[in-house]
């Protein structure tokens, strides 16, 4: 099947690769010049597990391609999918104009009849907007051709994308029309072979299941900090409370760590947007205001851990920080909490020694070249002559550590741990100063 991405970030670059390598023709297009080029000479502009071989063998095979040429895209899918950004605007509703720019670039350069699938996380009624975006070109160029737009919202998760795309818990695809239905099947044929997993459901629907399904996590993210906060306070430690609420099949193990906050590109932005999409109907949703809150707090936790352990004198001080990206096994660092504690402990004077397996390419991106910043090559070098320790992203190398010779590392042996990698009573054996999220006494 032919079929065209618009977008080459990390949902589109991983559609486009995995439905390749189901043996459909794709081609991928990207405004961004730089890393169609990157693409071309066989550079990966992201990191994620198993991409790098898969975009390489499909790309030899010729089943993938890559291309800045808006016409030449239009014209080669039956299905035209639009992977594009959809960040937050200043009011926090979810900004549409590249979804739409999209539109706009099919409606002017589409030949036959299209569907265009809608794949960003986009609000309720967006399909209609994009319809209307496309039908207003061919109206514009007198030319008469169909056009059909269905809702495909992506629920893979950056660092297991591929294994998400492919083994994911649903395709969702929100249509009303028996010929998309019939497309949308074949295109995902390879993937429901073993269990069928299409959900079809309305348009409208299928665009608030991605929030409804986002918010939900984020809630429940924003509920087990809470309860991490109270523990704190109550002295009681919440890595038993987890356990303990886990074990009852109603509220499962899953999304229940607390930590320093989710950050990342969706999470946050999606609470807020749809929080937007509710005011806009006179509603007022209080629980999605209630998580956002809560998570911004979060993410102040672990500077205001730093700074009560240093007497709210962090002048001069060098804090070492293991883990940039706002999750493990990713380069992205969108809204992660390290950007958060990194900026407040530069207002406050100190210098930051981090390091991070993938996100240090992005770290120097984002802040460039300063003299109160070091990116350290290996967690090692990070630590030498610092004050204290901050743990912000739980990246497997970092779970186990000898806590005598990070004592030895450190001025001051204070290690704040936003993941609670760490079983208290072995860091304190050690002559260490540990706070970690909700563990009775690490206030
Ligand atoms: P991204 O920022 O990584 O990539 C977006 C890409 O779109 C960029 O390469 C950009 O240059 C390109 N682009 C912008 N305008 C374009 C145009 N007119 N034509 C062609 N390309 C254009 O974004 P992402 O993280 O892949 O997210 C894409 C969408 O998928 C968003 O709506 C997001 O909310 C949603 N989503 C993301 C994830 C995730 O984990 N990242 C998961 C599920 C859903």
């Amino acid at each position: 099947m032919k079929i065209t991405i618009f977008g080459t970030g990390y949902v589109g670059l991983v559609t486009g690769t995995c439905l390749a390598d189901v043996g459909h023709d794709v081609i991928c297009m990207d405004v961004d010049e730089n890393k169609i080029a990157r693409l071309e000479g066989g550079e990966i502009p992201i990191f994620e597990p198993g991409l790098e071989p898969m975009v390489k063998a499909n790309v030899a095979a010729g089943r993938l391609k890559f291309t800045t040429d808006a016409a030449k895209a239009v014209n080669h899918g039956v299905l035209q999918f639009i992977a594009v950004g959809t960040p937050p605007d200043e009011d926090g509703s979810a900004d549409l104009q590249y979804v739409l720019a999209v539109a706009k670039a099919i409606g002017e350069h589409m030949q036959d009849d299209k569907v265009v699938v809608d794949k960003s996380t986009v609000p309720v009624g967006t399909a209609d907007r994009v319809k209307a975006m496309v039908e207003s070109q061919l109206e514009q160029r007198g030319v008469s051709l169909n056009v059909d737009v269905c809702s495909n919202p992506e629920f893979l998760k950056e660092g297991a994308a591929i294994e998400d795309f492919a083994h994911g818990a649903r395709i969702v695809v929100g249509t009303d029309s028996d010929k998309v239905k019939q497309l949308m099947r074949e295109c995902y044929a390879p993937y429901i072979r073993l269990q069928e997993k299409l959900m079809f459901m309305d348009v409208r629907a299928a665009e608030l299941t991605k929030y409804a399904a986002n918010a939900m996590l984020a809630t429940k993210i924003s509920f087990m900090n809470e309860i991490a906060n109270l523990a704190e306070r109550l002295g009681a430690d919440v890595e038993q409370v987890r356990r303990g609420i886990g074990s009852d099949p109603r509220i499962g193990y899953h999304f229940i760590y607390p930590g320093c906050g989710y950050g990342g590109s969706c999470f946050p932005k999606d609470v807020q947007a749809l929080a937007r999409t509710a005011r806009e109907v006179d509603y007022e949703a209080e629980l999605l205001g209630a998580v956002e809150a809560v998570n911004q707090r979060q993410k102040q936790t672990l500077f205001a851990k730093l700074a009560n352990a240093f007497d709210s004198d962090l002048k001069g001080r060098t804090i070492a920080i293991w883990g940039l990206s706002f999750k493990p096994n990713t380069d992205d660092m969108r809204d992660a909490p390290s950007r958060t504690l990194m900026e407040a402990l530069w207002e406050a004077g100190a210098r930051v020694q981090a390091y991070d397996p993938e996100a240090m390419g992005e770290t120097r991106r984002i802040y460039g070249e300063r003299d109160d910043l070091m990116l350290a090559g290996d967690r090692i070098q990070a630590v030498k002559g610092a004050d204290a320790l901050v743990i912000c992203t739980e990246w497997k190398e970092f779970r186990s550590l000898d806590f005598p010779w990070l004592k030895d590392q450190l001025s001051m042996p204070v290690v704040v741990d936003g993941r609670n990698l760490y079983d208290p009573e072995s860091v304190r054996r050690a002559g260490l100063m540990y706070y970690a999220v909700g563990r009775g006494d690490s206030l």
